[in-house]
């Protein structure tokens, strides 16, 4: 047996004795942080990735996301792709993140519109966009969710001033008039001057704080599931509004597409429901022949659709993003486009004000924000929810004016032009970081 001599017991007690004073004190300055982010998903990552690098040091940022970061990972099984716009990208470019999923990311090379019903043998398309924006760059990309969410973890755990807490659930919050001690489950309670509500469309930091929603539940449900194509896309991205909702096919790498495909919701859950073959067949009568052989590549989901807006984007020491802010139809693939503007309008406001010495979650900060997010997220949500209200219907005189106005918009260049930049997301005031501004 090997025997320890005096000398070597008191220097491993010495060192041990370091090591706990070292703990202490991280855990007293982990207990301290200028902003602290509940909820650590797209969202989340990239508010605290963003405040923390833009910053450069000048404020303390922690993250902190109930999930486990390998179940995290796995969350690979949704199955779900976002359509992220140009504005999206320049943002992930700005943090360093883009490099990480670029080698996966599919350029939207145009875009073809049509509602046609299901059985006419042609299926004229009502509008088609080319190309992107002015200069050749892609209007918007289609990424898998599991790979930026991927992405996103490993570059918050490289990025520095940033303590990124998962599994933590954040369960209340106190304000005073410094600040807001929040009390996380295993943790305790952690003081903070701001804090960020990234905790999804259920979020218990916006209830705590008291701020109610409006919105409603719609009668439908959306279908993801990802096919593999006989016959090449060529980056096509197309939104076939039916009926019972809009069937878009969003182009994947390797001939791919991921089906974002809306239906009555019982109907719904019948299709998720049905063995590969039916569920393939029933694709088939929507996609038509033109792509060849169908097969699955990947698992399929539904989810429920609502559209939900925080009454107020703000509340003492509060600052709701994303999906605890607001929810949208997907038919145009806006929802988490619009938390990233979120996430940059606010880093904005907060790093200038840090820059000029300034409490982050003061009033005059927040409702910086609020004016600057509030209307632009309320006029989205709404413009979804008319449209698919417009088109999620067999009427005639509706068939006829839709076909109306959209054979209108396909003959001027210029509208299109306008709708080009909107999905590139760079109309109204757009941030700097969304712009591909250093700040
Ligand atoms: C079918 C479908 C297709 C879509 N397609 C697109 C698209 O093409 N393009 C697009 O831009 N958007 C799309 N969206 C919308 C997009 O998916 C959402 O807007 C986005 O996921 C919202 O991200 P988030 O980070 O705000 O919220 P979430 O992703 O909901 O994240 C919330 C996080 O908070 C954590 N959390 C919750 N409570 C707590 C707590 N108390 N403590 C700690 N952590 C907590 C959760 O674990 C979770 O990780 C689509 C949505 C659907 C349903």
């Amino acid at each position: 047996m090997h025997r320890r001599g005096p000398m070597r017991r008191m220097r491993v007690r010495a060192v041990k004795m370091l090591e706990e004073r070292a703990r202490a004190r991280m855990t007293e300055v982990n207990k301290r942080f200028d902003v602290l982010i509940a909820g650590g998903s797209f969202v989340g990552l990239t508010q605290a990735i963003a405040l923390a690098q833009c910053a450069r040091g000048a404020l303390r940022v922690a993250v902190a996301d109930r999930t486990p970061l390998e179940a995290a990972r796995a969350r690979a099984s949704d199955g779900r792709a976002s359509a992220l716009s140009a504005a999206s990208t320049h943002l992930f470019r700005s943090l360093g993140v883009w490099a990480r999923v670029e080698p996966h990311a599919q350029p939207i090379t145009g875009i073809d519109i049509t509602d046609s019903k299901l059985n006419s043998v042609m299926r004229p398309q009502l509008l088609h966009f080319d190309g992107g924006l002015p200069d050749g760059e892609p209007a918007a990309f289609i990424l898998e969710n599991y790979i930026l969410r991927d992405a996103l973890i490993d570059h918050a755990r490289e990025t520095q001033g940033l303590t990124f807490l998962a599994p933590e659930v954040v369960r209340e919050f106190q304000v005073s008039g410094t600040g807001v001690s929040v009390q996380l489950e295993k943790a305790g309670a952690v003081d903070a001057a701001l804090l960020v509500a990234a905790d999804g469309r259920g979020s218990a930091v916006r209830k705590a704080a008291g701020i109610k929603t409006i919105g409603w539940s719609y009668p439908q449900a959306g279908i993801v599931a990802t096919l593999k194509l006989e016959k090449p896309h060529g980056g096509r991205a197309i939104q076939h509004f039916l009926p019972s909702g809009p069937f878009a096919m969003l182009p994947l790498p390797e001939n791919r597409v991921s089906l974002v495909w809306t239906e009555e919701r019982a109907r719904a859950r019948e299709l998720v429901a049905l063995d590969d073959a039916g569920f393939l067949a029933e694709a088939k009568k929507r996609i038509g022949g033109r792509f060849g052989e169908l097969a699955l590549a990947g698992p399929r989901g539904v989810f429920p659709l609502d559209m939900h807006l925080a009454r107020r984007f703000v509340a003492d020491r509060v600052a709701l993003v994303g999906d605890a802010a607001h929810g949208v139809h997907p038919l145009a693939g806006q929802g988490l486009n619009i938390g990233l503007r979120d996430v940059a309008a606010l880093t904005e406001i907060v790093v200038d004000a840090a820059r000029l010495g300034l409490d982050p979650g003061s009033a005059a900060v927040l409702e910086r924000y609020q004016r600057w997010r509030r209307f632009d997220s309320a006029f989205s949500a709404l413009a979804m929810d008319r449209i698919n209200s417009l088109f999620s219907n067999d009427s005639a005189p509706l068939r006829a004016l839709r076909s109306l106005g959209l054979g209108l918009v396909d003959r001027a260049p210029m509208v299109k032009r306008f709708f080009v930049r909107e999905a590139a997301g760079l109309t109204g005031a757009v941030p700097k970081l969304l712009r591909g501004e250093a700040i």
